[in-house]
């Protein structure tokens, strides 16, 4: 079975996403161990974005892992596209799901590099019906730069 992020875009169930993994897995010759599965639900309960070390500390809670592993099953996600990299102004890696409806826009603070969502029906009609000349876009994630509100205060001050 092939599900594309086209299809998984507005309603997917936590079964599908298992499903995709599952199949990757065994493409690549990984094993199929719990911890990346309960890496994966720790993932799919989370919103917004998260760092390894943030993943890593709530996994204490339910299931016991290393950081390697942590690192290892955020790569092989990555790779299946299950969640995406946000490397935002040299800072550490931020990841977040692409499954389910998901699908929002990012402001970023050029100063502190703090990171608030926001979403925008219009917008994502127009992206996501724009047609390409020999592209096929899957999905996308839109930055918007500036200042926040601390650092805007903090810099006129200055
Ligand atoms: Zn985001
Ligand atoms: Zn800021």
């Amino acid at each position: 079975m092939l599900v594309t992020l086209k299809t998984m875009k507005e309603e997917v169930s936590f079964e599908s996403v298992k499903e995709i993994f599952t199949e990757y897995l065994i493409k690549q010759k990984h094993r199929k161990t719990p911890e990346r599965y309960a890496i994966l639900e720790r993932i799919n309960a989370f919103d917004g974005h998260f760092n390894a070390e943030v993943l890593y500390n709530l996994m204490q809670k339910d299931y016991r892992v290393s950081l390697a592993t942590v690192y290892n099953t955020l790569e092989l996600l990555l790779n299946c596209k299950l969640i995406i990299k946000h490397q935002i102004n040299g800072q550490y890696a931020q990841y977040e799901k692409m499954f389910g409806n998901n699908t929002h826009n990012h402001l970023i603070c050029t100063n502190c590099g703090k990171v608030k969502e926001f979403s925008d029906k219009q917008l994502r009609i127009s992206i996501q019906t724009r047609k390409f000349a020999h592209f096929y876009s899957s999905h996308y994630s839109l930055y918007l730069y500036g200042l926040c509100n601390k650092c805007k205060a903090l810099l006129k001050n200055s």
